[in-house]
């Protein structure tokens, strides 16, 4: 049953069906399909059911999948790791209350690669998951196990995080809608780092309109996360300049998701939308950069891991030194992608190469961040692919990390810029969608969402 938001508060108001009608659809959605797509790693089979008085709440019909990376209090919370894999959170974050209090449910937990570290959900300790529409491929990643839940028909919105495309990626695979917001807009209490000043939450839903309203409810300044901000420009003009990012159209990006793009735009075009080139000069060094200030965060993120604060179980005597106990508890609780990332991460930041490879990617990051602010001063948003290819096979990549690295050539500059960034379904090659993504300006999401909503209409017409 794949219903938007709004579609099951309509069908509830109209008695066509009740709340806990619903839920146990959801349910029992979950019992036939998640042995094969693996999408859950916790379900609440006795979610609190909504009394009537909620009926008004924004979020109410409104059933999440959450990302195994978000606190919820007194529920496992595993990172995808072994290294927490038996963890219980003390607390809840700050997004997970927001939809609580707005009317929303909690279905259950999702996959992800470990810590958020991937693009296929292959690098999970606890299997990947799969996707829905051909289960033979990936559904993509991090935060694949909340798109394929909400492509599958298991819920009707879903909390991922991006901090180099995680959101966007996965719903681009699956053929739903994913929203990466602002840097800042959204509360990161609770939400388990991976690279800190890129980490951002944010919805999976089956339409635009639905995205905007979850993200109304979870955005807002938090004291608990003191980047957060209330800075979200209004805007209701609804005529749009388009930019076509130029550079992302050229080399390596698949014929069919190149075809299926270019109609896209065609569509727009004739739909009396102004359309433009633009150019973003530095493009080709935007997944360096992120590499470096990514691993390099991830390193010092995974440095509490420890098994003293946090980390795996074990027989503590049995080790003789600190060393030795640090070695066998990140040694034996971490896969292979985080142990990668953090030596490289290290090694980016020891003294001799931090001047090298940290201070440069982090000049680079500035002049994206440029590059996007001078294309904002001619055009609204920016028009690009979300991936450069379809849904990849399980194991075709994942022992190739660098290839699987590439998946994310589109989507890393939104967090390099800290810019919003959602992908949406914009034409299909054979079973599978094809995700455009749209951006604009830090705080312009207002602008994004009205622009998202007509190329939606245009693409679905
Ligand atoms: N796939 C990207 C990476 O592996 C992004 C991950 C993410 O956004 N969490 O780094």
């Amino acid at each position: 049953m794949k219903t938007t938001i709004k579609g099951v508060q309509e069908k509830i108001k109209k008695g066509e069906t009740s709340h806990e009608e619903v839920f146990s659809s959801y349910l029992a959605r979950i019992k036939e399909r998640n042995e094969t797509t693996n999408a859950f790693l916790t379900v609440f089979e006795k979610s609190k059911t909504v009394n009537e008085e909620k009926k008004e709440l924004p979020l109410y019909g409104a059933f999440f999948a959450v990302k195994d990376n978000i606190l919820i209090k007194e529920e496992r919370c595993t990172a995808g790791s072994k290294i927490l894999e038996h963890y219980v959170a003390p607390y809840t974050a700050t997004v997970v209350e927001k939809i609580l209090e707005n009317g929303g449910v909690v279905v259950g937990k999702t996959n992800l690669d470990e810590f958020a570290m991937g693009s296929s959900t292959e690098n999970s300790t606890f299997g990947p998951s799969r996707n829905p529409i051909d289960t033979e491929r990936v559904p993509g990643g991090s935060s694949g196990g909340s798109a394929a839940a909400i492509a599958d028909g298991m819920c009707n919105a879903g909390l991922g995080s991006d901090t180099g495309g995680s959101i966007r990626q996965p719903a681009a695979f699956c053929g739903v809608v994913g929203f990466k917001p602002t840097y800042g807009t959204v509360s990161r209490s609770g939400v388990m780092s991976m690279s800190s000043s890129f980490d951002q939450v944010g919805p999976f839903t089956n339409c635009v309109e639905d995205a905007e309203t979850v993200f109304n409810v979870i955005s807002g300044k938090d004291e608990r996360d003191s980047v957060t901000s209330d800075l979200i420009k209004k805007e209701t003009q609804e005529n749009f300049r388009v930019g076509i990012l130029k550079e992302y159209f050229v080399d390596g990006i698949n014929q069919e998701v190149k075809r299926v793009l270019q109609e896209a735009i065609k569509k727009i075009e004739k739909a009396g939308l102004d359309v433009v080139e633009v150019s973003l000069p530095h493009t080709e060094y935007a997944l360096p950069a992120y590499e470096i200030i990514m691993a390099s965060e991830v390193s010092t993120n995974m440095a509490r891991y420890d098994g003293i604060r946090y980390g795996l179980e074990f027989d503590r005597p049995a080790a003789k030194t600190m060393q030795d106990a640090y070695l066998k508890n990140r040694g034996e609780g971490f896969g292979k992608e985080v142990k990668r990332r953090i030596i490289l991460g290290t090694y980016a930041l020891s003294a001799g190469y931090y001047d090298a490879y940290y201070i440069r990617a982090q000049k680079i990051r500035t002049l994206i961040a440029e590059d996007f602010k001078s294309v904002f001063k001619k055009v609204d948003v920016v028009f690009a692919p979300t991936t450069p290819t379809l849904p990849f096979k399980i194991g075709e990549k994942v022992e190739d990390p660098l290839s699987m690295h590439l998946s994310d050539i589109f989507t890393v500059t939104a967090n390099l810029a800290g810019l919003p960034a959602i992908s949406l379904p914009c034409g299909k090659s054979g079973d599978f969608s094809v995700g455009a993504q749209v951006l604009a300006d830090r705080f312009y999401e207002d602008k994004l969402f009205l622009a998202a909503k007509k190329f939606e209409k245009i693409w679905k017409s």
